[in-house]
């Protein structure tokens, strides 16, 4: 039994959501590991630039702030080097665009 509302997953037994007040449904709640897929995602910045790619990832995991590089890798960008869109989330936007500025990037 899982709650659709949150995907927390409940014991036999239980038919409502504690947090949500909502039904719960038969069977194995969704995979939301990966929660990144599931919330608004907006771009802050986009670079060339692979060492920027690099200390950007290791500034925002030390910070813990989801990001995405989009294109990163993508065999479609011949000769300029890759470029990459830096995506996060949209509650964290105005605090990775901080520690941007803070870097010097924007
Ligand atoms: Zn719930």
């Amino acid at each position: 039994m899982f709650c659709p509302k949150c995907g927390i997953e409940y014991r036999e037994g239980f038919y409502k959501c504690a947090d949500c007040g909502v039904d719960l449904v038969e069977g194995q709640p969704p995979d939301t590991e990966d929660d990144v897929r599931y919330v608004e995602m907006v771009e802050i910045f986009s670079t060339y630039n692979q060492g920027d790619i690099a200390f950007i990832k290791s500034v925002f995991d030390g910070e813990e702030i989801k990001y995405y590089f989009q294109g990163e890798n993508s065999n479609l960008m011949v000769g300029g080097g890759s470029y990459a869109r830096l995506l996060v989330k949209a509650d964290e936007a105005d605090r990775a665009r901080e520690i941007l500025q803070d870097l010097g990037f924007l």
